[in-house]
């Protein structure tokens, strides 16, 4: 099977949504293939609530139906929609590489990672009312920010305005309230992943994160594919995951292999800017929800869980426009010869990810100027 693969919501001619099961350029009609009511949904949530057995069987059969040569509508002309009826919205900060590039750049004169950081998967609640199918538009934030050299804080659009690429996953069963997730009880909650790019206003996050952390800077969008590829099809993918050291408490400790070997790319107004590979990431999917629920927090039908930025090592596999650039001062050059220390209006920004042969739906999403500017 190659191209992108997964379930998604669409119409097409003014019908109804229902859900779909994409198989490269072609889609496969859910709700007209007779497979349950589950299918003829707004969005996923019906069906990722039937849990994992149920997502293993519509899986094969969609995949049966499709090599028997079953009709495929044109994806050019299904109209995608927010695959998932998001409940709650984390977001980690799971890269290694990631955590300790930001620490130098907003505490320069500290340690760049934090003393919790090896010891715990750190994220934030986001805000989940604001998550867009990809190819929605986003409208430049404005906010407060205080630049460099000023003394108070000035109110407009954001002029740091970057993207984050990430990997999220969508919690298909619930759980209790009180009943921790543990890290093998992972599948079964856990229905698949997808792309995410957590657009970020630095200059509005470098002036309010402390001490609370993410808030306004993150939280006017998000987009995610309107794919979401079952963790059923990537289960060739699962590599060994970097040591970790040290050793997590036991609640974070985890048997098999949980690295994802994810190729990814970002592209830039045409150029693609950076190449990574989710097979980095230091925290897995499975410790990270472990801890997210440790306290006793139920996850619900819907839930989206994001990595934090995924960045390599090597330069040109940082997964944003801060660590790219070093903070502005280093621009990077684009294929027409134009240069971006962050994003500006009319930019495109594509984020793809490939698995082996399965590819994950892109994240598209194009900037538009502020619409706005009070204060
Ligand atoms: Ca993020």
């Amino acid at each position: 099977m190659t191209g992108a693969v997964g379930y998604g919501v669409f119409s097409r001619d003014g019908e109804a949504p229902r859900v779909g099961f994409r198989v490269g350029d072609g889609v496969l009609d859910l709700a007209a293939a007779g497979l349950g009511a589950a299918f003829e949904a707004r969005s996923l949530n019906p069906f990722l609530a039937l849990g994992r057995p149920a997502w293993e069987d519509v899986t094969a059969r969609a995949q049966e139906l499709v090599s028997s040569g079953a009709e495929l509508l044109p994806l050019a002309d299904a109209l995608l929609q927010l695959p998932v009826e998001i409940g709650d919205y984390v977001d980690f900060y799971s890269s290694l590489e990631h955590a300790t590039n930001l620490g130098r750049l907003f505490r320069p004169d500290a340690e760049p990672l934090l003393p919790n950081w090896r010891h715990l998967p750190v994220g934030y609640h986001g805000r989940a009312g604001t998550l867009v199918v990809s190819g929605t538009p986003i409208v430049r934030p404005s906010g407060q920010a205080m630049a460099r050299d000023d003394t108070t804080p000035g109110f407009g659009p954001s002029r740091r305005l970057d993207f984050e690429l990430e990997l999220g996953f969508v919690v298909g069963s619930p759980s209790r309230l009180g009943e921790p997730v543990s890290t093998s009880a992972f599948r079964d909650h856990v229905f698949g992943v997808a792309l995410v790019n957590d657009w970020s206003a630095r200059d509005i996050q470098a002036w309010e994160y402390q001490p609370l952390g993410p808030f306004l800077g993150k939280s006017f969008a998000t987009t995610m594919s309107a794919w979401i590829t079952p963790l059923t099809l990537l289960e060739d993918s699962l590599v060994g995951a970097p040591a970790q050291d040290p050793e997590p408490l036991p609640y974070l400790r985890v048997s098999g292999d949980w690295g994802l070997d994810i190729e990814l790319e970002v592209e830039l107004a045409g150029s693609v800017v950076s190449r990574t590979n989710a097979r980095g990431l230091y925290w897995t999917m499975p410790q990270q929800l472990a801890h997210a629920t440790v306290n006793g927090a139920s996850i619900r039908t819907g839930d989206l869980f994001a990595s934090g930025t995924i960045s390599g090592a090597e330069g040109g596999s940082e997964g944003s426009l801060i660590e790219l650039t070093s903070n502005g001062a280093e621009p990077v050059r684009l294929a027409d010869g134009t240069e971006r220390t962050f994003l500006e209006d009319g930019d495109e920004v594509v984020m793809r990810g490939r698995a082996g042969d399965v590819q994950l739906a892109e994240v598209r999403g194009v900037v538009l100027a502020a619409s706005y500017s009070v204060g």
